[in-house]
């Protein structure tokens, strides 16, 4: 951060430093319910509780840093897209975004299945009982034992992602006697990202193989040819934390085009496609995040108009969505340790935690709220960046917030819709212990992921 960048003058509202932020709320402690899980509200005391048990007790009980779980939001979101897909499409939750025993347990209860894409991610699921017909198996370099694993399991799909794991999973099939139900990931020429997709520089990335040039149309051909593969379908996944419907148009048209090729070409109609995840969450009052019935009606509608056009019998259809089920359910509950206030800038508050429990903010310059939550205030919004206790100055949780001026050490404060891709990227940088997962229903709390402790970080060190 360059200082010299901004000009000098008061840190409160009336003048304010660049960065990215809307003006300062008009109350500093409401709490808006778009980027709070279901059940967070503040109590007559001014403590702000959620599954009915306060975060003050939540933080003497468990300690902080600690990412707190709505185990009753997390359940209504899972059952939300579970309905709004119905009986004749699937829903695989992406174990990517985050993945606890507890978590499987939610979503086979839910009728949720369930996307993997390593052995550690397979080994979670298959231990917490997800059937493995109800397993799909991701990734752009699954290993041979992760392939012979899953096969051995019955895993119900294997999304190939290259020429050489076409060949790689049929063989391994083939010498465990068993037929592997796969799908091929296509990349369809749309990169989407949050507010708008483009049509450029799409293929230049690691995953799927290309529509463009018929390198898609001879994936099929062969694996179609190989005895070990039974091909199901075509898988696409856009991008991720987007808003727009429009990527997902497009990507439908062209995958629907590839199964009207397959059908002239082979005779054959494939039963399935899959059109991933990647649907947008509210991290600010700013962001719109669409319902799971709005976009079921979307999809389904694309989908069956394309297949009517091409006059082929319209695919199952499964999505994965990740962030959009997990996501809003969970926040990170911080103490506050210091207060710097630097005048004509901002005010940099530190807290127990940081970049080692959420790297979004330094690797995709990711939004946040924050708010003020082991009591109310009357104070003046003051302009905040909330960082973390790492060696490294990009240790942003939350780049441009208004937290209020009379914040002291000591203080909680929560970061809201840190249920995806925070504890599942979480590091031991700087040596520092990855919290906790508590999740809170009904008035009881329960850790479903334990703090890290001194000890698991020596167990690893043997040298
Ligand atoms: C990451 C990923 C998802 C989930 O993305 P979200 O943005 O969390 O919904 C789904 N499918 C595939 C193949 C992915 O790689």
């Amino acid at each position: 951060m360059s200082r010299s960048a901004h000009p000098a003058g008061p840190r409160h509202a009336d003048v304010l430093p660049e960065g990215h932020y809307s003006a300062p709320p008009t109350d500093l402690n409401d709490l808006d319910p778009k980027v709070w899980a279901q059940t967070v509200s503040r109590d007559t005391d001014g403590v702000v509780t959620v599954g009915g048990i306060d975060v003050k007790r939540i933080a003497e009980e468990f300690g902080t840093p600690a990412y707190v779980l709505d185990e009753a939001d997390f359940r209504a979101r899972a059952r939300a897209w579970r309905s709004a897909f119905g009986a004749d499409a699937d829903v695989f939750y992406a174990g990517k975004a985050f993945l606890s025993r507890a978590v499987v347990r939610w979503l086979h209860e839910e009728g949720l299945n369930l996307d993997v894409c390593s052995g550690g991610e397979l080994v979670t699921a298959l231990s917490a009982g997800m059937p493995a017909d109800r397993i799909a198996f991701h990734g752009n370099n699954k290993s041979a034992e992760e392939i012979r694993r899953a096969v051995e399991a019955g895993v119900g799909r294997i999304v190939l992602d290259s020429f050489q794991e076409i060949v790689r999973v049929a063989h391994i099939a083939k010498e465990l006697g068993r037929r592997q139900r796969v799908q091929i990931r296509i990349t369809v020429g749309v990169e989407a990202h949050t507010h708008e997709f483009i049509a450029t520089a799409h293929e230049d990335q690691k995953f799927g193989i290309p529509l463009a040039g018929g390198q898609a149309a001879e994936a099929v051909r062969r694996a179609l040819q190989l005895d070990g593969l039974e091909l199901i379908g075509i898988h696409s996944h856009i991008g991720s934390q987007i808003f727009d419907m429009s990527g997902f148009e497009v990507a439908a048209h062209r995958v629907v085009g590839l199964l009207k090729d397959i059908r002239d070409e082979h005779g054959v109609e494939l039963p399935e496609i899959d059109l991933g995840g990647g649907l947008g969450i509210a991290y600010t009052s700013d962001d719109d995040p669409r319902e799971p019935h709005e976009i079921a009606k979307a999809l389904t509608e694309i989908v069956t108009r394309e297949c009517e056009g091409a006059r082929l019998r319209t695919p199952r259809i499964s999505v994965e969505p990740g962030r959009a089920i997990v996501g809003p359910t969970a926040f990170t509950l911080y103490e506050v340790g210091t207060v710097k206030p630097l005048d004509g800038l901002r005010t940099y508050v530190s807290v127990d935690g940081g970049m080692s429990d959420n790297i979004r903010t330094a690797l995709y310059d990711a939004e946040y709220s924050v708010a003020l939550v082991s009591r109310t205030t009357d104070a003046e919004p003051m302009l905040a960046r909330v960082v973390g206790k790492h060696c490294e100055s990009g240790d942003i949780v939350v780049k441009d917030a208004f937290l209020p001026s009379d914040l002291a050490p000591g203080d909680l404060i929560a970061v809201p819709a840190t249920g995806a891709y925070c504890r599942s990227m979480a590091s031991n940088y700087n040596h520092v212990l990855r919290p906790p997962v508590v999740a809170v229903n009904d008035g009881e709390a329960r850790v479903i992921v334990r703090r890290e402790t001194e000890e698991d970080l020596l167990r690893l060190d043997v040298g």
